[in-house]
């Protein structure tokens, strides 16, 4: 164990329904980025621990009663989980600031929202059938069951930590599938609060929901290459996700991936330029652009362009700083020495500006020509990149000249421009005269480099399920045993 000052918080992580620490001992510490001081320390799981779970989670597949339970009970006690949520959103909303630095009232609101996930499945729990098919044979009753995968590992992200776990366990627990999650190093903290507060109170068998912290690599990678682990789900950075994929590969598993964005967020010279402004202002800096979806690339109509810049950086002006990172900064310099003009921010944020210690200014670029690194490449920060267009063909074209498809905005009061555009733009989600809406009723995932799969709505529940096909012949067996059995 390693030197810990005593005033820190000692965190354990729950494996087989019961808390403790790494095999090995050791302990790593979770910081505040506001003060830059840690505050918890967190167990650093290994290749040993992630064995321990994924067994703890297959004997619950496997054995335990989890996948055995009658659905609708299943979905009873995914609306207790929801219950329990509901009872300490405020809590957990306040530990994933502390490790993440965003605002509480972006936190808040994700946590008081996320117990719809739960509801929502809960009640899809007992609605999973197959069907009953009709046979092209006499005597032949033929139907398919949808059966849970098996046991799935959640990889997630540092900045929405709770709520992306959520998107994923609650359809993989209505499914009867077991758990095994490992969260982003930086914000480890609150899921283990939530296994506490929310799955050990919900009284869920032991294994049926496990977590290993740790770093990246080291605990990630024999997660996803354990071969008592049927399905990954990520959400992270493409380059990791690519990683993800190409080991998960080698042992067949199911694979989705949330991946990065670089979103265009489109604006016509017919659109209500107030509400697009704040549109703009919303898809960059409300979640201080440390989100996936973050509207990072701002195509502006050259006929508006002016008075709209001027009007966006009034108002981005008032936007809170955010956390910073030696990468977001790395950006705003290549920016400028690729000739972009910097019309707001363009550094890090000192005390007197109202940052605290790892924290960037607000940043627009305006004469970004899309060909630049910092149109092309996602910042993971509040840095907006303004880019100039002539009309709708070239504003389609420039949107989807991109590697990444998650998210794209369009600002216009037509509405046969609102659809056909919507429809050109290739992105799993376009919003039109709105920003950043997600709902667990709504499909959300990436085209192209961003993504693999779909979170959120009734078809999500289909990736934590495979489909088994049953035969059962009501007649005489027999007929040539060396030929396939067909109609004819
Ligand atoms: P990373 O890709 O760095 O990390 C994501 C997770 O993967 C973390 O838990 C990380 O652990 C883990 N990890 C790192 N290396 C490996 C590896 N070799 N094998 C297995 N797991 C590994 O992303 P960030 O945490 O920096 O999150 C930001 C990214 O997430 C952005 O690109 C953003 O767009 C994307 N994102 C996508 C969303 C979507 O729905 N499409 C939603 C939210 C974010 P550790 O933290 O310990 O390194």
């Amino acid at each position: 164990m390693q030197d810990v000052p005593a005033k820190l918080k000692s965190y354990q992580t729950y494996i087989d329904g019961a808390w403790c620490d790494a095999a090995s001992g050791k302990t790593f510490q979770t910081f505040d980025p506001y003060t830059g001081d840690a505050w918890a320390t967190i167990p650093e799981c290994d290749a040993k621990d992630v064995d321990r779970a994924c067994e703890a989670a297959w004997r619950a597949f496997d054995e335990g009663p989890w996948p055995a339970m009658m659905q609708t009970a299943r979905g009873r006690m995914l609306r207790k989980i929801a219950g329990l949520i509901e009872k300490h959103a405020e809590h957990l909303a306040r530990i994933e600031v502390r490790d993440n630095g965003k605002l509480i009232s972006e936190m808040a609101a994700q946590l008081k929202y996320l117990p719809e996930w739960f509801y929502y499945y809960g009640g899809l729990a007992d609605k999973i059938h197959g069907s009953v098919i009709p046979s092209d044979r006499p005597e032949h009753f033929t139907y398919t069951l949808k059966e849970p995968v098996g046991v799935c590992v959640f990889i997630t992200p540092w900045n929405s930590p709770l709520m992306l776990v959520g998107w994923k366990l609650a359809p993989a627990l209505a499914a009867g599938c077991t758990v095994v999650i490992k969260p982003s190093e930086y914000t480890s903290a609150s899921l283990l609060e939530f296994m506490k507060l929310v799955i050990e109170e919900a009284g869920l068998p032991p294994g049926v929901v496990n977590v290993v912290t740790g770093y990246g690599a080291a605990t990630g990678e024999p997660l996803v290459t354990h071969p008592k682990v049927a399905k990954v789900a990520f959400t992270g950075g493409t380059a990791t996700g690519a990683r993800v994929n190409e080991l998960a590969a080698k042992t067949f598993k199911k694979v989705s991936l949330e991946l990065g964005g670089k979103s265009p967020n489109v604006v016509f010279d017919d659109c209500i330029i107030d509400d697009a402004v704040s549109g703009a202002v919303s898809g960059i800096f409300a979640a201080t652009g440390q989100t996936c979806i973050a509207g990072s690339r701002l195509l502006v109509q050259e006929s508006i362009h002016d008075q709209f810049v001027e009007k966006l950086v009034a108002m981005a002006k008032t936007a809170k700083l955010a956390p910073q990172y030696q990468r977001i900064l790395s950006y705003i310099e290549i920016a400028k020495g690729e000739g972009a003009n910097c019309v707001l921010g363009g550094g890090a944020a000192t005390k007197e500006d109202g940052g605290g210690k790892y924290f960037v200014k607000p940043t627009i670029f305006t004469g970004v020509d899309n060909g630049m690194r910092i149109a092309q490449e996602e910042v993971f920060g509040p840095v907006l990149s303004v880019i100039k267009f002539k009309d709708e063909e070239e504003a389609v074209a420039i949107a989807n000249d991109i590697a990444y498809g998650l998210g794209a905005g369009v600002w216009t009061q037509s509405v046969r421009r609102a659809t056909t555009v919507s429809k050109r733009i290739r992105a799993g989600t376009v919003w039109v005269n709105t920003y950043r809406a997600v709902s667990f009723l709504m499909p959300f995932g990436g085209y192209k480099a961003s993504g693999l799969g779909r979170e959120n709505g009734a078809e999500a529940i289909d990736s934590y399920l495979q489909t088994k096909s049953v035969w059962i012949n009501n007649g005489p067996a027999g007929g040539n045993p060396f030929i396939m059995k067909t109609a004819s």
